[in-house]
């Protein structure tokens, strides 16, 4: 059975915690641009100083940028069976890149899982998280303005998958292996 998987939900909604463990319960590699461009930035490459500029501020890399490595990353081995897609695609243009992706090998997406959390929960985990992890983009301005962005660029596009028949929306609140069992349920695994 093929997992390729998309992760969607606002920052702060668990989805790298998910990920993880899902990747692990499926088989499939999990892959967050998110980690990606945190790797180029610690490791001071171009495409690290090109994101940090985006990421500080709670703004979109551009799409050009994020949809390269999207592409270069799924076309690794590991990925030919399935993935899970953490925090890809976030704009209207990187869906239609990733369905030409995906049509290029004749693949296509299997589920679309939404973690859902409401703001006010979000906002905390992610002050909370700032002050174990120190993360330049998790101060209370930028975390507001990235859930901003979310709502208004992200967000739709669930509209797009559920009239596509993958939406399985997911309440985000609670223990992590009560959410991990509740995806598990809602892709029929
Ligand atoms: P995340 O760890 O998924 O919250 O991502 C951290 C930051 O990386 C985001 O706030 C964006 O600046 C950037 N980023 C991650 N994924 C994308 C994407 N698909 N498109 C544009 N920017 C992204």
């Amino acid at each position: 059975m093929s997992s390729r998987i998309i992760l969607i939900g606002p920052p702060g909604a668990g989805k790298g915690t998910q990920a993880a463990r899902l990747s692990e319960a499926l088989g499939v590699p999990a892959i967050s641009t998110g980690d990606i461009f945190r790797a180029n930035v610690a490791g001071e490459t171009e495409l690290g100083r090109t994101a940090k500029r985006y990421m500080d501020a709670g703004e979109y890399v551009p799409d050009e940028v994020t949809n390269s490595m999207v592409a270069d990353r799924l076309a690794q081995e590991d990925a030919a069976e399935g993935f899970l897609l953490d925090g890809y695609p976030r704009t209207a243009a990187q869906v239609t890149e990733l369905d030409s992706m995906l049509e290029a090998r004749s693949h296509s997406l299997d589920h679309v899982v939404e973690l859902t959390a409401d703001t006010d929960e979000v906002v905390g985990r992610l002050l909370a998280r700032a002050s174990l992890q120190g993360r330049s983009d998790d101060t209370e301005d930028v975390i507001r303005h990235r859930l901003d962005v979310y709502a208004e660029q992200t967000q739709p596009l669930t509209d797009l998958y559920a009239e596509r028949g993958l939406l399985r929306r997911v309440d985000g609140l609670g223990e992590v292996e009560e959410i991990t069992a509740r995806i598990l349920a809602a892709i029929g695994r």
